[in-house]
């Protein structure tokens, strides 16, 4: 886990930079994804946080403590996602060992950087002075509803007295229904929101792209529905996904209504961004789309030219991990499979 402490990075140099940046109304070369992603796309990962923020009132110059935080407090998860590694999932332990000893240097470098962080409590340390001014608190992980500390940190917010002027964000990979406890938690902030990752819509592309079990995931939405809690879901575009962007962005539509759905472009692991494919294959999905709202998505495969070495790193992680997990594209996947050898 990175060791920068929340009030070095609020006060760094680099941080007043981009903020001074922003307010001067000019392009900080460190915000280059994003302005690039807005020349192709009519949102990004930046206008899409400044939309959360004014929705939530936090708008004007920043003060001398952060009102708003994010926080990956654990990478204790129950998924291995292809798109994830070890930083965020021990999912990811096995693997990242075994493509370490197969000399993947990123791989290494993963195994030497981070390892099981079920709590962080230096970070938990330097968050709790903050609380006083916090207006908007976002956990995620990990799998943040697994967390067996997760009850303990809000515990410890709701009694420092400050979770009535906190709204509560909680990003989930889905497969854990609402508890009792969480009720009673969750009903002391000012407000909570679970932010729903959804990146596959049925069964085999689920297990294949996240490993979980979509119709319990979907089960467990379900009961989220019966509860006091905004929700919300979150669709990350990758090479393995953005061909079947219709059925993805339609089904979450219908489920969490419009309005209520964000999508990111994966953009690291660099191999698994959508732009490396080859450009008649992104052409070939552009056609083949028909739903209105992919039309939002889909123009961020061009916003890079194909990359012919991580298109192929693509390929031979997606053969290496199909072997490692005993699972085939072909069998899984058959559109993308069709898709791969047609450009390969
Ligand atoms: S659910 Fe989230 S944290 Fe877990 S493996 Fe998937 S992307 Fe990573």
């Amino acid at each position: 886990m990175v060791k920068e402490t929340v009030d070095g990075a609020y006060q760094s140099e680099q941080f007043q930079d981009i903020r001074a940046s922003l307010q001067r109304g000019q392009q900080h070369p460190a915000c280059v994804t994003c302005w690039r992603t807005e020349k192709h796309a009519d949102r990004s990962p930046r206008t899409a946080y400044t939309q959360r923020m004014k929705e939530q009132g936090i708008v004007g110059t920043a003060g001398d403590h952060p009102r708003s935080m994010t926080w990956a407090f654990s990478n204790t998860c129950n998924f291995a996602c292809r798109t994830c590694f070890l930083q965020y999932s021990t999912g990811w332990m096995r693997e990242t060992r075994l493509l370490a000893e197969q000399g993947d240097q990123q791989m290494q470098s993963d195994l030497e950087r981070f390892e099981k962080q079920p709590w962080d409590q230096i970070r938990l340390d330097e968050v709790l002075p903050h609380l006083p001014h916090l207006e908007h608190l976002e956990l995620f992980g990990g799998e943040t509803l697994i967390s067996t500390k997760l009850p303990q940190l809000l515990e410890t917010i709701v009694s420092s007295g400050h979770a009535g002027h906190i709204d509560l964000v909680l990003t989930t990979n889905g497969s854990q229904p609402p508890k009792p406890w969480m009720t009673k938690l969750f009903a002391q902030f000012r407000s909570v929101q679970l932010t729903f990752s959804i990146d596959a819509v049925t069964e085999d592309t689920f297990r294949y792209v996240r490993t979980g079990d979509w119709q319990r995931v979907q089960e467990s939405i379900d009961q989220w529905f019966k509860q006091e809690v905004r929700r919300r879901c979150t669709i990350t575009f990758s090479t393995l996904n953005v061909w079947d962007c219709d059925r993805i962005m339609s089904w979450c539509d219908r489920r969490f209504a419009l309005g209520n759905v964000n999508y990111n472009w994966v953009e690291q692991p660099a191999m698994y961004n959508a732009v490396n494919m080859p450009e008649d294959m992104k052409h070939h999905i552009m056609k083949q789309s028909t739903y209105w709202h992919s039309r939002q998505v889909l123009p961020n495969m061009f916003t890079q030219p194909h990359n012919a070495k991580l298109w192929q790193d693509f390929v031979k992680r997606t053969a290496w991990l199909d072997q490692s997990r005993s699972q085939t594209l072909e069998k899984f996947m058959p559109e993308l499979y069709e898709l791969i050898n047609r450009w390969s």
